[in-house]
């Protein structure tokens, strides 16, 4: 489960879908660590794109051979990244292939009218790991000439199937990677490739249902690993991703590298999770997938660790398959301390929590959070990466063996640190609560993540005989848990035992929190919807649905206020304690949702509140949102790890860089780390 970047200290407009931050720097050009004064945040902006760097401090401090570790396990993550590629779209590595040989031609204006406009569309569909949107789910649409295109194609040796140029210029077809929309079937209205194309919603929950027991106290993950398609017999079965199976090509080089990491392993627990990691790969067996999690979770010594696999599950619109992610961590043991008073409270903000007691948990075991240094992502983190990480998935594996969280700090700072100070205007109602944002921002921010990972996800139990949430709330499950793993952290955002652990000075970091989750949740993160649509993406619609819900209920009891002033709509929070009432009032029924399966109500929950937008109220944002001029989305130029060796080939050191050029990286990968055919 991860944590999108939802609010900042200066940009209340940033939230779902791994995003960022605000007025700029300057944009010259170099490739090396430098002080943070004169560090570039921003590299590149395009459609509605801002491209940033981070740093990753403290890689000088580690031994040799946790660098070495570290690069191994980074080379192993790229070495999959056609596989989240294919997994988006099943086109989509030829049309990056087709992409790549026009921008490497020297027989292509890419200066011109049409050219420009290439160079955005090929920008738009790198930073998404294919064509659509990552988090609209909509289809890139390009805006150069047909003809053009032909013409690029032709001069720099390059050719597309007819199919597949539909495909690009056509806005009618696959126009949706995952469709959330519940009157269609979501299988068949989703382009992204996990399901043949002939394959239906009702066939694959069929196929599934067969499979394990609602006993089970350990069920596996079933479809985490894999394409479900129709065999020559007519019936499904599952094309499984393993190094002798699908995606084999791209598999057996992430075994080379893991190989290697295994032998520089900082423990033996750690050297345990990298052989079941590696034996997972070769099997595909699902057993072994929750043996390397266990053993993963275990790990909580390594200051390098890493998350490897196909791991998060919203690209699909039914939840069971998982896309395919890497993030190379360092350990930051000093911003960790801070946050270690809740991890070793966990008990306590369970038994006062809100929740019906039934639904608690008795023994919260084992969740480790830590802060990190992310030094290399790929696949479904990057460039769009998440702030936050809380894993295993497996609900009986977090209850029994526990869970990892981890904040993203670097990335945290990158994001503070590229933000202006603009854009709080839009949208808050009055000074107080810009001046409150200014003061506490950063600090609720930091604090809502760590309430969301270690207490939110880890939080409440399921009824005796009640399957998971993947199986029982269906397209729900996620937002459903997003929000309430929100809930949580926002109930006890204004709790007084968050100043006796000593993590937050006051109850106005609350307040702070409580402000900008309103201003986001119905106001500001409108902007990244174009006009017309619904809101699909799982945070973005749990931010609403949980905001519209208590504003609701507080309009009636004068808990909150909707202003409209000069035409522009803003929210006033008039009695936070009351707010926070009803924050508890609507996680204790989230969590009754979850514990007792209760689809119909998270149905309900989800599409009266989170789905469905004001075109009047939208349409306004949209024009506020003119005045703020950095694009709504961001996402990151990974640094690059290069091994220094010595005459016999021996690695003596590893160094660190930080690249500017967004599109040279992208190609540098299309040379480097491409290993699958263009259909799989
Ligand atoms: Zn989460």
């Amino acid at each position: 489960m991860r944590q999108l970047l939802k609010t900042l200290l200066f940009s209340p407009l940033f939230i779902a879908c791994g995003d960022h931050a605000t007025d700029d720097h300057s944009t010259a050009a170099d490739t090396t660590a430098v002080a943070d004064t004169t560090f570039n945040w921003e590299v590149d902006q395009f459609a509605d794109v801002r491209v940033l760097r981070y740093q990753v401090p403290g890689w000088e401090q580690l031994s040799l051979q946790q660098k070495q570790l570290a690069y191994y396990l980074n080379m192993a993550g790229l070495s999959g990244r056609d596989m989240m590629w294919d997994q988006n779209y099943r086109h989509n590595l030829k049309i990056r292939r087709a992409l790549e040989a026009i921008l490497k031609s020297d027989k292509v204006d890419r200066t011109s009218a049409d050219g420009e406009k290439f160079m955005v569309y090929a920008k738009q569909v790198f930073f998404s790991n294919g064509i659509h949107h990552h988090c609209s789910m909509d289809k890139h649409l390009p805006e150069f000439g047909r003809a053009w295109f032909e013409e690029a194609l032709k001069s720099s040796g390059a050719t597309l199937a007819p199919e597949v140029m539909e495909v690009i210029f056509d806005p009618a077809i696959d126009a949706k990677k995952v469709s959330l929309e519940s009157s269609k079937d979501l299988v068949l209205a989703s382009a992204v490739n996990f399901y043949g194309e002939d394959v239906n919603e009702k066939e694959v929950e069929q196929f599934y249902a067969k499979m394990g027991s609602i006993d089970d106290a350990e069920p596996l993950s079933y479809g985490i690993n894999s394409k479900l398609v129709r065999g020559q017999d007519g019936k499904l079965m599952e094309k499984v991703y393993k190094v002798d199976g699908m995606y084999g090509a791209a598999l057996a080089e992430c075994v080379k590298w893991l190989e290697k990491a295994i032998t520089v392993a900082e423990n033996p627990q750690q050297r345990e999770a990298l052989e079941l990691l590696v034996k997972y790969y070769r099997t595909g067996d699902l057993k072994t997938w929750d043996d390397f999690n266990v053993a993963w979770v275990k790990d909580t010594k390594s200051s390098v660790d890493y998350i490897h696999g196909f791991v998060e599950v919203y690209n699909d619109p039914l939840g069971k398959r998982g896309s395919y992610e890497c993030i190379v961590e360092v350990n930051d043991p000093e911003a960790s301390k801070a946050m270690s008073k809740i991890m070793e409270n966990a008990q306590w903000f369970e038994d006062n929590s809100p929740l019906l007691p039934e639904h608690k948990k008795e023994n919260v075991v084992g969740i480790t959070y830590s802060f990190i240094n992310t030094a290399g992502e790929s696949g479904d983190a990057a460039p769009s990466t998440p702030i936050g990480v809380n894993l295993p998935n497996a609900d009986w594996i977090r209850a029994t063996h526990g869970s990892k969280s981890v904040s993203l700090g670097n990335i945290s700072d990158a994001y503070d640190k590229s933000s202006g100070a603009s854009s709080l205007e839009v949208f808050c109602n009055d000074a107080e609560e810009i001046a409150l944002a200014k003061e506490h921002g950063t600090l609720a921010g930091k604090l809502h993540t760590a309430l969301h990972e270690v207490v939110g996800h880890a939080s409440g139990k399921l009824e005796k005989g009640i399957a998971g949430p993947d199986v029982t709330l269906k397209n729900y499950a996620s937002t459903l848990e997003e929000g309430r793993a929100d809930l949580v952290a926002l109930y006890f955002m204004m709790d007084p035992k968050l100043i006796e652990l000593g993590v937050m000075p006051s109850l106005e970091v609350g307040k702070s929190e409580y402000d900008s989750y309103i201003r986001n949740g119905l106001l500001a993160q409108l902007r990244r919807l174009k006009p017309g649509k619904d809101v699909e993406e799982a945070h973005m619609r749990n931010r609403m649905w949980v905001s519209a819900w208590v504003v609701e209920k507080g309009m009636k009891e004068n808990v909150i206020a909707k202003v409209e002033r000069n035409g522009d709509t803003y929210y006033d929070i008039q009695d936070y304690d009351k707010l926070r009432v009803l924050f508890g009032d609507l996680l204790r029924e989230v969590q009754r949702i979850k514990s007792q399966g209760d689809l119909a109500a998270g149905k309900a929950l989800v599409e009266n509140y989170g789905v469905k937008v004001d075109p009047v109220l939208h349409a306004q944002i949209l024009k506020r949102a003119e005045k703020i001029k950095t694009a709504p989305y961001s996402g990151f130029v990974q640094p690059e790890m290069t091994a220094v060796t010595d005459a016999s080939g021996n690695i003596t050191d590893v160094t660190m860089a930080y690249p500017t050029d967004f599109i040279k990286q992208m190609l540098m990968y299309g040379e480097k780390f491409s290993f699958l055919p263009d259909e799989n």
